[in-house]
Order: structure tokens, then sequence, then C-alpha cells
């Protein structure tokens, strides 16, 4: 049986056949390439974006060499012959003045002054004892003891940051103490949310909820997962399970977003319009994945829009959104896609039977056990269950060859700050 057979033929189509999460994983990174142009912005909008070309250092920072301590500078050399030097000038942060030293003197300096001429070594004021124009140095300190060297932090001419780094304030940091007036970053792409199915409800809407009725609690759910990437999101709420309807919706997102998510519909119910939609208006490059939750999940174009349709449970397409969109969102964005850590850890539950050929992400966080680090499992398995995913901290992965666990068994687990959640 050919995959294009398979695909068809849904009911009867094998985990064995279906494509595997790693299989995914590399038809994104093979398909998909940055589609965001580079724009300059301020340091206060630029956390979590990714910078769009390398920093170059146009100078080394810190610029001179410095104290680190306030205190007395003075030749290592001069220390050695005789721990009491002769008090010279005062240097503090920010001072202009060129000083140097004469020999066997010692300069009263502050914590981020320059260095003058002629010292090597810093002494702590608490460690010395100043009498009249004298200072004793207590034995003992290194040459370069207390002293911050130029470019120590960074050096004139180094990289400072690659491109496509995800900015965090330790990043922007690095940034501002180069000087630089703006960072280039990867515009924003847009990403436009759409929740398909004939049972959803607004939130907030004034007509009471009736039997067969659920709130679309995804849509909320997915611009939040959206809020840790370098995105904007139009939120173009319900469509209903009208293959009209999901068609001009689509298509309508498809002219003036990157990207478009949308959930539910997404298997091969006579209600499920996504699929049938994907490949009028486009191309679809990946249906069913042999993964646990999450199996129908649509990755495809239309024009130069990505499509990716999630299913239309809430955990199966919060753990899709981790898994797919997240690093599709990246890439398009310009960023440099880090696949998650993933942690061993022993297993704190017991799996009798697990199916082979398909990947599971349970639920999951993690305690203190006798030798180390245990992971716990939500205890059902609803992938309609938000409730699971709030008890959880991470995913707990179980491969596809895993057939059973037992407790203590050393697993992956990956904590859900490793997707920026
Ligand atoms: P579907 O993928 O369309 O077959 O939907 C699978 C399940 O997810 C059904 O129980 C739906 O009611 C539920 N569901 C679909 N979309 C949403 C949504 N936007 N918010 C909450 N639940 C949803
Ligand atoms: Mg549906």
């Amino acid at each position: 049986m050919t995959r294009t057979a398979s695909l068809l033929n849904d009911c009867f189509l094998h985990d064995k056949d279906r494509l595997r999460h790693s299989e995914v994983l590399d038809l994104l990174k093979e398909r998909l390439t940055t589609v965001a142009e580079p724009e300059n912005c301020t340091f206060s909008e630029a956390l979590g974006r990714f910078l769009s070309t390398p920093v170059v250092a146009p100078r080394d920072v810190p610029l001179h060499d410095n104290s680190a301590v306030d205190g007395f500078a003075f030749s290592h050399a001069d220390y050695q012959q005789s721990g009491t030097l002769r008090t010279g000038p005062v240097i503090a942060a920010g001072d202009l003045a060129d000083y140097s030293l004469g020999k066997g003197e010692a300069a009263r300096i502050f914590t981020g002054a320059v260095i003058p001429e002629g010292a090597d070594t810093v002494a702590m004021q608490e460690d010395c004892t100043v009498t009249d124009d004298q200072v004793d140095v207590p034995p003992g300190l290194k040459n370069g003891a207390n002293l911050r060297k130029a470019g120590e932090d960074i050096k004139s001419g180094n990289t400072v940051i690659p491109q496509g780094k995800r900015l965090r304030p330790q990043e922007i940091a690095s940034l501002a103490s180069l000087g630089l007036s703006e960072v280039p970053v990867f515009r924003p792409i847009r990403v436009a949310i759409i929740s398909t199915g004939n049972e959803l409800l607004e939130t907030g809407q004034a007509t009471p909820i009736t039997a067969g009725q659920v709130f679309d609690s995804n849509s909320a759910m997915l611009v939040s997962l959206c809020a840790s990437l370098p995105v904007t999101v139009s939120r173009l709420g319900i469509v209903p399970d009208i293959a009209s309807n999901v068609e001009e919706t689509i298509a309508r997102a498809a002219a003036d977003h990157d990207v478009i998510l949308t959930t539910g519909g997404a298997s091969r119910g006579d209600e499920d319009h996504v699929v049938a939609t994907i490949d009028r208006l486009g191309k679809r490059h990946a249906w069913q994945i042999a993964i646990k939750p999450g199996r129908p999940m649509t990755f495809g174009q239309i024009g130069d829009c990505v499509f990716m349709g999630l299913p239309g449970n809430p955990v199966a397409a919060f753990v899709c959104f981790l898994l797919y969109c997240r690093p599709a969102l990246t890439i398009l964005g310009g960023g440099d896609y880090v696949e998650p850590t993933r942690f061993q850890v022993a297993a704190g539950f017991t799996i009798d039977r697990k199916k082979p050929d398909r990947r599971e992400f349970l639920r999951g966080w993690l305690t203190n056990g006798e030798s180390g680090l245990v992971a716990r499992k939500f205890e059902r398995d609803g992938s309609g269950l938000i409730s699971g995913l709030r008890a959880a901290d991470g995913l707990i992965e179980l491969d596809e060859e895993t057939r059973s666990v037992a407790p203590g068994q050393m697993i992956s687990y990956i904590p859900f700050n490793e997707f920026g959640v």
C-alpha cells in the first residue's frame, strides 16, 4: 500500500503507515524557511524577537581595565617588594583623567573606575589599613586581583549574538552594553487563528449555552500560546462546519497572513472540511501523525501562506501547537529552532500496555523521589481534559518503541518552559 492510498483509507490506516513525529519535524525543517523581513526595533520592543543579523562588537566591553571593588590600585611588582604603599590619586567611576602611578604608589579607586597607568592589581578597601599618606595592603594578593580587563565581557570584532537567536533579557543587556541604538530583528509574522465546529459558541455571548454546545476555548488558548513567540495574531473567530464557509474563511485569511492555525474538523468525517479545503485551495504536505494526542494534524500551504490544521480536542491542539506550530512559527519568523531539552527522570506510574509505533505525550509533572526526580502523570487520559494540562508542568514522552512503563524506569520529560509556556 502506498502512503497516498493509505491517506484515502483512514480507518484502516495503521500507526506504522502514519508519519512519525520525527518525520514531521524533518518535513517542517526541510520545507520551511524564513518569510519575515528584517526591521529595527527599540530595546523595549526587543524581548522575544529573533535577531535578523549577527551582531559584531564595534568595541571592547568593558572599554578599559577597571576596578571590580572599592579599594587601592597598584603595581603587583611594587607590592611584592613592600606591602606598604604611598597613597596617590583618588579615582572614581566615570573620571576622565588619565592617571598614572609613581613607583611604590597606590591609587584610591572605586568600583568601575579606570585603572591608572602602572597599576595591575587592586586590594579591597576592607582589607587595607590607611595611615596618613600610606596604605598597608595585606599579603597574598595575586597579580590582577579585583581587576576587570578591557574586553573581558565582549571582545571587539567578535560576533556577540548569532542571527536567529531569540532575544532574552540577557541578550538585550549585551546589545545595550555595546551602545546599539536599535536592534535588528525580523518582523513578527502574521498568524490567523480560526476555530471550526458547529457546536462552538463564542465566549461572553449574550445567548445562553444550550445542550450540545461548547465554548470555544481553543482560540483563547492558541492566542496565549502564540504570546511567547514574535507573532501578531488575528483571531478570526468561529466557522461552522459548512464547506463553503470553511473555504471562504481560510482563503480570506491566506491572503494577508503568513500562517493560518485552525482547530477542529481535521479528520475525515463528513463534518470535517479542513483537509478537503486545503486540498482544493493549496497543497497538503502531511496528514495523520503517529502520535497521541494529536493524530489528525494537517500541514499544508495556500499560496505563500502556511496552513496548520490542529485537532479540535483542546489537549491535542495544545500538544500539537508545542510540537509542530512552535517550530514552524520559529523558522518562518527567522528564529533558530532549538529542539526542547528532554530530561531523563524516573517514572512514577505504570503503563501496562502502550501501542507500539506511535509516540505518546502524557501530561505530567515532577516530584522529588528518594533517589532523584520522579515524573507523575495526570491520571485520566481524555484529550478533552484541559484540567490535565492545568495539572501538568510538562510532557512525558514515550517513544514509538516503548511498550510499557514500570515505576522507576527512566523516561523522557520535557518541561513546558522548554516550549516557552
Ligand atoms: P473535531 O476535531 O472537530 O472533531 O473536534 C474534536 C473535539 O474537540 C470535539 O469534542 C469538539 O467539540 C472539541 N472542540 C473542537 N473545537 C473546539 C474549540 N475551539 N474549543 C473547545 N473544544 C473544541
Ligand atoms: Mg468538529
